[in-house]
Formats: C-alpha cells, sequence, structure tokens
C-alpha cells in the first residue's frame, strides 16, 4: 500500500510514500526510512538523518526498480558517516565510568552493557536489576556533553531508581546541566514540529 499526501513543511512540492511498500530490505527495519518523491527534482537524490528515521527524496518520476536499487545505498552511505562520527559502545562504557570517578565518586557500581537502542521516546534508560544501559541512537550526532549528561542520568540510576532529592543532588553536579536540558527540549520540539502534518504522524505510527 502507498500512501500519498503533499508535504507542504519540506518547502516544495512533495509525496511521502510508506517505506518501499511495506517491503523490508537487508538490514533496514520497517518505519525507519521515509522516501519523498519531490515533484521539483529532477535528477538528484539527497539523504539525511531527521530523528531516528533516514529520509531519502527522490524525484517523483523515478521507477519503483531504480527506488529499490537506491536506496540501500543511500541508507548505507548515512550509516557509514554516523559509525564514522558515532562513540563506540566500548566509548560509552569508558565514558560513564570517567563520569562517575569524577562527579559521584560514591556511586561504585558500574553498568555491566551500554547500548545504543532505537528509542524516538527516550533519551536513555536503565534497568537497576541486571544494570545494562540503553542510549536512543538520536544522540549519535549530538555534542559530547549533551550524550555526557544522558550518560551521567542514565549511570546515576544504577544506585538511585527514582528522581527523588538524592538523584536530583547528583545530576546537579554535572557542569552544564542547564544547557544540556536545553538541547533535548529543543530536539524534541523540532522533531514534534518537523512531524506535524497529522497524515505524516499516523504514517509514522505505522511504522511504529
Ligand atoms: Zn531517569
Amino acid at each position: 500500500m502507498t500512501y500519498y499526501f503533499s508535504m507542504s513543511s519540506y518547502g516544495e512540492s512533495a509525496f511521502v510514500e510508506q517505506t518501499l511498500d511495506g517491503e523490508t530490505l537487508p538490514g533496514i527495519s520497517e518505519g525507519e526510512i521515509i522516501v519523498i518523491r519531490s515533484t521539483r527534482r529532477k535528477k538528484n537524490i539527497s539523504a539525511y538523518r531527521q530523528g531516528g528515521r533516514i529520509v531519502v527524496s527522490i524525484p517523483a518520476r523515478m521507477s519503483k526498480a531504480d527506488e529499490r536499487a537506491m536506496i540501500p545505498e543511500m541508507v548505507a552511505k548515512i550509516r557509514a558517516q554516523e559509525a564514522a562520527a558515532t562513540m563506540s559502545e566500548e566509548g560509552l562504557a569508558t565514558r560513564v565510568d570517567q563520569l562517575l570517578t569524577e562527579l559521584a565518586p560514591e556511586i561504585v557500581l558500574r553498568p555491566s552493557t551500554i547500548t545504543w537502542r532505537a528509542m524516538r521516546e527516550r533519551w536513555g534508560s536503565c534497568t537497576s536489576t541486571d544494570r545494562t544501559i540503553r542510549i536512543s541512537d538520536r544522540l549519535k550526532g549530538a555534542p559530547e556533553y549533551v550524550l555526557d549528561y544522558v550518560l551521567f542520568h542514565e549511570a546515576i540510576h544504577l544506585q538511585f531508581f527514582d528522581h527523588g532529592p538524592e538523584f536530583k543532588g547528583l545530576l546537579a553536579r554535572f557542569p552544564l546541566e542547564a544547557q544540556a536540558e536545553a538541547y533535548l527540549s529543543g530536539y524534541e520540539a523540532a522533531e514534534n514540529a518537523l512531524t506535524a502534518p497529522e497524515a505524516l504522524k499516523k504514517l509514522l505510527n505505522k511504522g511504529g
């Protein structure tokens, strides 16, 4: 099934279609790719990351066969760029250790694993029972202090499960708390604004 509607917020006459008509390509999860068929675009193709998704803009007249052949290439290109700029999971673990040692030495617990995870509703999560931490892959391009802030937040949860006074007292030791909070709220506001059209929201929800 294909859903078409115009997307005026992209500043061009365009159509968004459901990811590859529901077909799944190897290594590409459902709902991860949004294809925009632009009537203004004549032959060039572009792809960029928007929140948890990759938006690929193609000429309106491109055939389905060409689309299918080209999308994995564009996705691979974006992923390679991101991988080059992304901290490894070992790097995340090292960073948590440094942050706790510097800012909250009274917490001696360390996470058993830290993993990047596709999470659109949360920035991070910590399961204290098995000491696992997950960080939203939306933070892959974030400034270092923002990633640090989220890592520190989740690391405090190893010891303090809720956001009570002890938790808040520790979190307040993070030097750029206000700036990091502002970045995260701004990101969420932009994400909401960019996905504002109701039809797009419905489309995105279908993909999970
Ligand atoms: Zn929390």
